[in-house]
């Protein structure tokens, strides 16, 4: 049976990127040798880091001044490596859910955390507007998608300070105005790679200004210099990463990418606010993630959440089940997500209103 993959992460890929990967597992390029096993120093490696980086700034839109890193430990080590770089005295947060907590604490190692606003007394179903940022603070750190809530910032937001952002699970899925940041970062895991390379694209001119000492490995400085090279890069996902740009490419870009996405996550609400069975988590339209559509059974209608859930396994959907903090359902429709699957899911939802 054909599988619709919802996963919210690792997540699905383009087929494109995944059958070249595995064709450069046992051969790259016809060189006789896998991926997985020439020198990162290697003239064919350094090619393929070139490229992805340049992709990376063509795609984007990257202006001068900027580098693009790839380095391993997730998006969860860069909660801790942008306060030991960036904070000085004080850095500014907006919490939006269990991604933004966990930048918030590793950020209270190194200094003051000011959390601006926090939607955590509906359950992080919306995303704060009404909030000041310090004009003392160092940064202002978002999470721009909340993958585990449903809610996102779909645009660049004013900062009258740097701004940080979190984007492991919207990146490349709309175009964004790099020059209002001076870090974004991400795991790979979601719109870009397999698990194990984390990007970061950073504003060179906003490093070198705290006092403290900075281990070498955590010191961007020391990869901006480098070229992510310091130590051995994350090889196979940066060449699996390539291949998910070639076909972002090929498809149009990321402007493409954003309508079909707008298209996606549309006809799913939709679906969602018409059934009788089902409700959104997320009320607000403005706040709805394209990426990550939660959802749960109607009022009344909760004792059907494990038949549907049943239900929809049976018709080949994966993943669909809601994070434990919010229950219910998860639907998350990457840019590698075909319409055709969220249609399938769509269609289970029909059939189960209509058989019930
Ligand atoms: C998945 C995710 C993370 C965690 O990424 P790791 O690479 O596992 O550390 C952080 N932030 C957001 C928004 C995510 O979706």
């Amino acid at each position: 049976m054909k599988k619709h993959n919802f996963n919210a992460g690792p997540s699905i890929l383009p087929p494109f990127t995944i059958e070249n990967t595995a064709k450069a597992v046992l051969d790259l390029e016809g060189s006789g040798l896998s991926i997985m096993e020439i020198s990162h120093r290697s003239k064919d490696f350094q090619a393929i880091m070139d490229e992805t980086v340049a992709m990376f700034r063509e795609l984007l839109n990257i202006p001068e001044g900027y580098s693009v890193l790839f380095l391993g430990g997730g998006a969860s080590l860069q909660f801790a490596m942008i306060p030991y770089n960036l904070l000085s005295k004080k850095a500014a947060y907006l919490n939006t859910g269990s991604w933004s907590k966990k930048a918030i604490k590793e950020a209270k190692w190194f200094g003051e955390v000011d959390v601006v606003a926090s939607s955590e007394d509906k359950n992080f179903a919306y995303i704060p507007k009404d909030y000041t940022i310090p004009e003392d603070a160092d940064y202002f750190h978002i999470t721009t998608n909340n993958t585990i809530y449903g809610t996102e910032i779909k645009h660049d937001i004013d900062s009258p300070v740097p701004l940080v952002a979190d984007m492991s699970s919207d990146i490349f899925s709309r175009p964004v105005d790099i020059s209002k940041y001076v870090i974004i970062y991400g795991g790979a895991q979601k719109n870009f790679a397999p698990a194990g390379v984390t990007f970061i694209i950073i504003k060179d001119e906003i490093l070198g200004k705290v006092d403290r000492p900075i281990p070498t490995m955590l010191n961007y400085q020391t990869h901006i210099d480098k070229g992510s090279m310091f130590n051995t890069p994350p090889c196979l996902p940066i060449f699996a990463g390539l291949q998910t740009l070639k076909w972002l490419k090929d498809l149009g870009g990321i402007e493409e990418m954003q309508k079909i996405n707008h298209h996606k996550a549309g006809i799913l609400y939709d679906e969602i606010d018409r059934n009788s069975l089902f409700r959104p988590t997320v009320a607000d339209k403005n706040d709805r993630s394209v990426m990550n559509v939660c959802f749960i059974m109607e009022e009344g209608k909760e004792d059907l959440e494990k038949t549907f859930f049943e239900y929809a396994t049976s018709k080949g959907m994966v993943g669909i089940k809601g994070h434990r903090s919010v229950g219910g359902f998860r639907a998350s429709l990457y840019n590698a997500m075909p319409t055709e699957s969220v249609q399938a899911l769509i269609d289970c939802m029909q059939e189960f209103e209509r058989i019930q």
